[in-house]
């Protein structure tokens, strides 16, 4: 699967799935959660929407970089190559992708930054973006519900009733992930710290935390369900057993199903997909019917 040129995936490429009546939720096959005791989400795209937009940051920084080398390479050509990485690495922490922006420099005979340095400025160019965002939730000018995926708090809130324990991993750095979920609201719905990216990073993945919290709630493949925007969660849900729901959210409306993330995530192997968690109520029918 990482030989795959993500950006030339297209739904046309995605046999699809069934559709729950009267709704827009896909499924692919049986998710067999039945027995679920844990939910695993993502945060950014899947929960969260505070950083929606970091893609149309990321990408015309990095593309900026590689044309200072001069290397004939068109602004298209250039953006064709980095938004092929940064979406190849979508999911995983924010250092892989600028690891990979330092590794296209060199190939191009430049001499890369600290990759660490990269991220730096990225991160301050998102969040001239989102600072805005973050202060009107701060300030209460804004309602979480204004930067959540829509139905997000009323399936926590359902996972919870039904004895779910809950779990967030980010590949966001983890000081901003914790305090953006606190903002949301979302922190009370949580069984354990948010769980993100660290300066160590070869020490935290999504993958290192379903193992973690598999081994420390003693859970069985079938008792984790997954929700993920990218296909990094979804795969490493699927390796672990569990079931997988496909959040393919248009951000930042999430009113309709992004045909590009749900091609992705049903390659990736996700159960089912929806565009957001508004339908929940036929979701947990369905997930936990087994
Ligand atoms: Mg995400």
């Amino acid at each position: 699967m990482t030989a795959m040129d993500w950006t030339r995936i297209t739904d046309l490429d995605i046999a699809g799935g069934t559709f729950l009546p009267g709704t827009a939720i896909e499924t692919i096959r049986s998710a067999e959660a039945g027995a679920a005791r844990a939910a695993l989400f993502d945060f950014d795209g899947t929960l969260s929407l505070i950083r929606s937009g970091w893609v149309d940051v990321m990408v015309p920084m990095m593309v900026a970089i590689l044309q200072e080398l001069r290397t004939g390479e068109s602004a298209a050509e250039l953006t064709a190559v980095v938004t092929q990485f940064v979406y190849r690495l979508t999911g995983k922490q924010t250092i892989y992708q600028m690891i990979e922006l330092a590794e296209q420099v060199r190939r191009r005979g430049g001499t890369p930054r600290d990759p660490l340095q990269y991220k730096h400025d990225y991160l301050d160019r998102l969040w001239e973006k989102i600072a805005d965002r973050v202060r009107a939730l701060e300030e209460g000018r804004a309602r979480a519900e204004d930067y959540l995926v829509p139905g997000s708090l009323a399936l926590l809130a359902a996972l919870k009733a039904r004895g779910l324990l809950i779990f967030v991993a980010s590949g966001t750095d983890e000081k901003y992930a914790a305090r953006e979920a606190e903002l949301l609201g979302l922190t009370p719905y949580l069984d354990d710290k948010v769980y993100g990216a660290i300066d160590d990073y070869r020490n935290y993945s999504k993958r290192l935390v379903i193992r973690r919290i598999m081994a420390e709630h003693k859970l069985r493949p079938a008792e984790l369900i997954g929700f993920g925007d990218g296909y990094v969660e979804i795969e490493n849900i699927k390796e672990a057993g569990g079931a997988a729901i496909g959040v393919a959210t248009d951000e930042p409306a999430c009113r309709e199903i992004d045909r590009w993330k749900r091609a992705r995530l049903i390659m990736a192997g996700a159960d089912a997909i929806v565009p957001n968690f508004a339908e929940h109520e036929r979701l947990c029918a369905w997930m936990f019917a087994a």
